[in-house]
């Protein structure tokens, strides 16, 4: 007979255990904060969205469009996307909800899961988890130093510090059809040297040359024009606000006149923050402006910021670096009971202290004393309670500090308040 095949998470997508989500934790509570202090307020979209808006948001012609989206037909052949990154639905929910009415500026954060079809590969998943912010309604370059400075502050709450920030201007839209042109010109000699991929971008949008991964499309690459010839002077002294803010704020960056991101719409200001650790290929944070975006989506002319981080790759990093996650909190007390009465009073016991706010366990097989008091012990407790018949006549508790080992009695009634002291 065949053995039944036992059924596993699907191809690249992965199971969070107990040990592990621990460091999410701690790295999406340093987010919440970061954002707070910023005054960012968080978002939460649906994670299937209508194929067209990654369409129209992302571009057609992008490899996530092409290549990467996760796309099915529901029951009534309508087509929908898992989304593979998150501005577009965000983008879309600011227009749906008309939040550009309610405030003259949103500045909106989200935590959660983006979809690609990828080739799964060491720190590449096809289930991946992204923390982003969006800034919507502000051309101004104090707004873009502001989402660049909450992305870098949020690593160094974290305690990273092989972190180098990458910054550029594409440009206004003209700005970014002159630069697109050069490009074509740059290139046109040289078709036959790029890879497929490159030749239709050539056409599509040169920019994302650039960004190509192949050895000869990068060697060509390095010749090419750069941004800073085609801005014009509006611009250029856009770039010089954040570049200036950035060193007043103590933030090191570099100009890289050939950094443009992967995606379609960004304009002036995109950035890109690298650790060390991870090498110089793989961003823990990109991000940029995109002041044409929610037009085209179908929203009033309005213009914006944002980035995203990888949360995969920010962990890798961390540990890589040697940056400590806090131990997580283990309960404050373990009920040793002793007997069976007294094994259904811990029950209630436990109850009466948790809604006190106190984290307790007590144990539920009628162990020996012995071994309740190995499981406490275990469980790193700062105390153990034991509860035998004496105690259930006296209706008080004794207390055993495990540090220590010194056990005092301690009515019901006062059992909380000693334990928080
Ligand atoms: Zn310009
Ligand atoms: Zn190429």
């Amino acid at each position: 007979m065949k053995r039944k095949t036992n059924i596993t998470a699907p191809r690249g997508m992965y199971d969070l255990l107990p040990d592990e989500a621990w460091r999410w934790q701690h790295l999406e509570a340093t987010a919440r904060e970061t954002f707070r202090s910023h005054g960012y307020s968080e978002i939460r979209t649906p994670i299937i969205e209508e194929t067209r808006l990654f369409a129209r948001g992302i571009g057609e012609s992008s490899d996530i469009v092409t290549k990467e989206m996760y796309t099915f037909a529901d029951r009534k052949e309508r087509s929908f996307t898992l989304r593979p990154e998150g501005t577009a639905s965000i983008v879309r929910a600011f227009i749906e909800h008309k939040l550009h009415a309610r405030k003259p500026l949103s500045k909106l954060y989200y935590i959660g899961p983006m979809f690609r079809y990828e080739r799964p590969q060491a720190g590449r998943n096809r289930q991946f988890y992204q923390i982003g912010a969006e800034a919507l309604g502000s051309d101004s370059p104090l707004l873009d130093f502001e989402i660049i400075e909450l992305a870098y502050s949020f690593f160094q709450r974290l305690g990273f510090k092989g972190l180098d920030l990458s910054i550029n201007s594409l440009g206004c839209s003209k700005d970014r059809t002159d630069y697109a042109a050069a490009l074509r010109e740059h290139f046109s000699d040289k078709l036959p040297m790029l890879c497929g991929d490159c030749k239709e971008r050539l056409e599509k949008n040169p920019l994302r040359v650039l960004d190509c991964k192949v050895e000869s499309c990068r060697n060509l690459a390095a010749a090419a024009p750069t941004t800073k010839q085609h801005l014009c002077d509006e611009c250029g002294e856009h770039l010089g606000v954040v570049c200036r803010l950035l060193d007043r704020a103590g933030i090191k960056h570099n100009v890289d006149t050939r950094l443009v991101r992967g995606l379609d719409y960004y304009t002036r200001t995109v950035f890109e923050i690298h650790h060390s650790a991870l090498g110089a290929r793989s961003a823990v944070c990109g991000g940029g402006r995109y002041d044409g975006l929610v037009e085209q989506i179908g929203g009033p002319p309005t213009p914006a910021t944002g980035f995203s981080i990888g949360i995969e790759a920010a962990l890798l990093a961390m540990q890589k670096e040697g940056v400590e996650t806090p131990a997580e909190p283990g309960p404050d007390a373990y009920i040793c009971s002793i007997g069976d009465e007294a094994s259904f009073e811990a029950a209630l016991l436990a109850t009466e202290l948790r809604k006190a706010n106190l984290a307790v366990e007590f144990d539920y097989e009628g162990r020996s004393l012995k071994a309740q008091m190995k499981q406490a012990n275990k469980m790193r407790v700062r105390f153990a309670l034991i509860l035998g018949d004496d105690e259930l006549a006296q209706n008080s508790v004794r207390v055993r500090e495990m540090a220590t080992g010194e056990e005092s009695s301690v009515s019901r009634a006062e059992l909380a308040k000693r334990l928080r002291d």
